[in-house]
C-alpha cells in the first residue's frame, strides 16, 4: 500500500492511491515538456485498478496515438499519462502528490530530447526512451 494522495491545482480532482508504485523517472520528452510546459517532467506509475479518482472528472487529450493525458478541465493542471503500450498502468504526475518526499524517482528517460542547458547531477540511469 503506497497510501499516496494528491490533487491538480484547484482541488477539483483529487485522487487516492492503495497499491504499489511500479516504477517512477523523470521525463525529458518534448511531448512531456509542452504537456507541462516544463523543462522535465517526473513520473511515478501505478495499476489504473489501484487509483480511485474522486470530485471533477478529468479531461483527456490524445498527444500520440494511443496516448491519453489527463488533466483538469477547470484548471488545467496536467494528471496522468497512460499508453496502449501499458495496459493497466497509470502514470501520474510527482508534483501532483500532497507528500511527494515519499517516492523516490529512480531514472530519467529520453535523456537525448532534454533541454541542453539543463543539468542532473545525478548517478540515476539515463535512457534515451
Ligand atoms: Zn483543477
Ligand atoms: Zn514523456
Amino acid at each position: 500500500m503506497s497510501g499516496l494522495s494528491g490533487r491538480c491545482l484547484c482541488r477539483s480532482v483529487r485522487y487516492r492511491v492503495s497499491g504499489p508504485i511500479i516504477h517512477t523517472g523523470h521525463c525529458h520528452c518534448e511531448s512531456c515538456r509542452r504537456a507541462t510546459s516544463s523543462p522535465v517532467t517526473s513520473f511515478f506509475c501505478v495499476a489504473t485498478a489501484d487509483v480511485a479518482f474522486e470530485g471533477e472528472a478529468l479531461r483527456h487529450f490524445a498527444s500520440s496515438p494511443g496516448v491519453s493525458r489527463g488533466f483538469c478541465g477547470n484548471c488545467g493542471s496536467p494528471m496522468s499519462f497512460a499508453t496502449d503500450k501499458r495496459p493497466g498502468e497509470i502514470d501520474l504526475y510527482v508534483g501532483t502528490l500532497d507528500d511527494a518526499s515519499g517516492v523516490t524517482v529512480s531514472q530519467h528517460w529520453f535523456w537525448s530530447e532534454r533541454v541542453a542547458w539543463l543539468s542532473c547531477d545525478d548517478d540515476l540511469p539515463k535512457h534515451d526512451n
